[in-house]
């Protein structure tokens, strides 16, 4: 398969936070790769800025080492990683001071695309958006991506919303959320709106329920002091999960359009109930073989923070009445695995004897590892003794279906960034639906601080604490199973 790759204009992007860990390891590995597959344009620039003074060519041999470690295969293009640190360029700058801020004037050009990419800590964005445009350096069209966390509640993602919005109108304004990068959630997409087989079934008459499930195997480790004082609600639900729901559950927009599509994931977070406690399990892990407990990592032998969380959710609304949608996602799981499923209801009628098994379609969106979705159909198993039902997948793995062209999948940040250039707003969430989000979330985080719930604990590489899986056995269903 011939990938066809479309230049984007020429640009200059400045990634505030240059010499950071996401710019190091997600931002400037995917850069080369695009840079590599030629939608870079020559005159393009990337001028990383950050607090560090950085000698000569500090910078550039910061991101060569960077791409040797987190750039895979690519990397070991020699001449390409060559050429692509000669568009790269460094200002050493504070974002609280005006050091460094009239190199920056000099450098960033008007006539191109500018983008600029909050690589740091959100306390700084009011700083880096005020200091863009006294210094003259932004303009009406320069884009600004933001990194989450959006706020850590309602108030604080507003606060965060009128900052920026200070100084640059919702258009020029990117929040990133990696998760809408990944190729099967745009292919969701695709299958959802480019067939006429699904949509016809999309609704409570034929779906039974819905899981979303994002686990990870890693701990909190090396962040747990940060990640103590989020938990899995604030940190994975309100952001992730609550995207994939939107994406699942959403009305056909009327065109693929940003804002036509983010108004269609906005009804949804705001037709979300609100949820019973008893609907919610939260969880910490215990130690393991292969680490210590959540509450060693966190260094808080009291913390009552969840690593993981399971909860049950419905859509107030005419398609998705009835229909549960159980979400869960959590640290030091069995596998790595994220997946949406969504599992149709039973045939009213079998004709076929002595088959006591259920036999149900299951639609299943794999987002890590292989991305891919497959169909779970019921057919007759293979060769002599009698018609026996079997189920088995109709996969569509994306690195067979691609075949050579695999790897050129692109990894979501860069996509994403690409997205920016283009000024695509649609895979980027808009300053409502942040706040709606939030909105739903701060009740139900409200209420179990009010309450002291303590978070149960579960076995380090297993799928969650027990109650967890009692959240679905009280309604006659269980949990896929996480598989790497
Ligand atoms: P980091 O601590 O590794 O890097 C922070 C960067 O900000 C450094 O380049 C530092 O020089 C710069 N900086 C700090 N104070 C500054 C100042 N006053 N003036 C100018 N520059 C300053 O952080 P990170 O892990 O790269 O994360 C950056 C942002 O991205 C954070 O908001 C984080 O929450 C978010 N994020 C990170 C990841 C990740 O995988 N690292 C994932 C999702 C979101």
């Amino acid at each position: 398969m011939v990938s066809r790759v479309i230049p984007v204009d020429e640009f200059d992007l400045v990634i505030f936070g240059g010499t950071g860990d996401l710019a190091r390891r997600k931002i400037l590995p995917g850069l080369f790769r695009r840079f590599l597959s030629g939608q870079m344009p020559a005159g393009s620039r990337i001028i990383g800025a950050a607090r560090s003074e950085l000698e000569g060519d500090g910078y550039r041999q910061m991101i060569a080492d960077a791409v040797a470690e987190f750039g895979g295969e690519e990397s070991r293009n020699k001449k390409g990683l060559e050429a692509f640190l000669k568009q790269l360029e460094y200002v050493a700058i504070d974002a609280r001071g005006e050091g460094g801020w009239s190199d920056l004037a000099a450098i960033v050009r008007q006539d191109v695309v500018q983008a600029f990419y909050f690589s740091v800590a959100p306390s700084l964005f009011g700083d880096l958006a005020e200091r863009l445009h006294t210094n003259k350096i932004a303009n009406a069209q320069s884009r600004i991506v933001v990194e989450k966390p959006f706020g850590r509640d309602l108030e604080t993602a507003r606060e965060l919303n009128q900052t920026l919005a200070a100084h640059f109108d919702e258009s020029q304004i990117y929040r990133i959320d990696h998760y809408l990068g990944k190729e099967t959630v745009q292919n969701l997409m695709a299958v959802r709106f480019g067939n006429v087989l699904f949509e016809p079934l999309w609704n409570n008459h034929y779906v039974d329920h819905i899981q979303i499930t994002v686990a990870e195997t890693v701990g909190v480790g090396g962040r747990g002091a940060y990640y103590d004082k989020s938990g899995a609600m604030r940190d994975m639900v309100q952001n992730h999960l609550m995207q994939l729901l939107c994406l699942i559950a959403m009305e056909p927009p009327g065109q693929f359009e940003a804002d036509a599509v983010r108004d269609e994931k906005l009804k949804v977070i705001r037709a979300l109930q609100s949820i019973d406690h008893h609907h919610i399990v939260r969880g910490q892990y215990d130690a393991g073989p292969d680490g210590p407990s959540y509450r060693e990592d966190a260094e808080n032998p009291r913390s009552f923070t969840e690593s993981f969380i399971a909860m049950r959710c419905h859509i107030a609304n005419w398609r998705w009445a009835g229909v549960p949608f159980y979400l869960r996602t959590g640290k030091r799981m069995k596998a790595r695995s994220s997946e949406i499923a969504v599992v149709f209801k039973d045939l009213g009628h079998t004709i076929f004897e002595g088959d006591e098994a259920r036999h149900r379609n299951i639609l299943a969106i794999r987002l890590q590892p292989n991305e891919g979705i497959d169909l779970q159909v019921t057919i007759k198993e293979p060769g002599p003794g009698g018609m026996r039902l079997i189920d088995v997948p109709l996969d569509m793995t994306f690195a067979d279906a691609l075949g050579d062209g695999a790897e050129d999948v692109t990894d979501a940040y860069e996509r994403l960034i690409m997205d920016v250039i283009r000024g695509n707003q649609t895979l980027f969430m808009r300053g409502d639906e942040v706040e709606a989000a939030w909105a739903w979330t701060d009740p139900l985080i409200n209420s179990w601080e009010a309450r002291n719930d303590v978070p149960k604990h579960y076995d380090a590489g297993s799928a969650g604490p027990e109650d967890a899986m009692m959240l679905l056995h009280r309604d006659g269903r269980k949990w896929r199973e996480i598989k790497g």
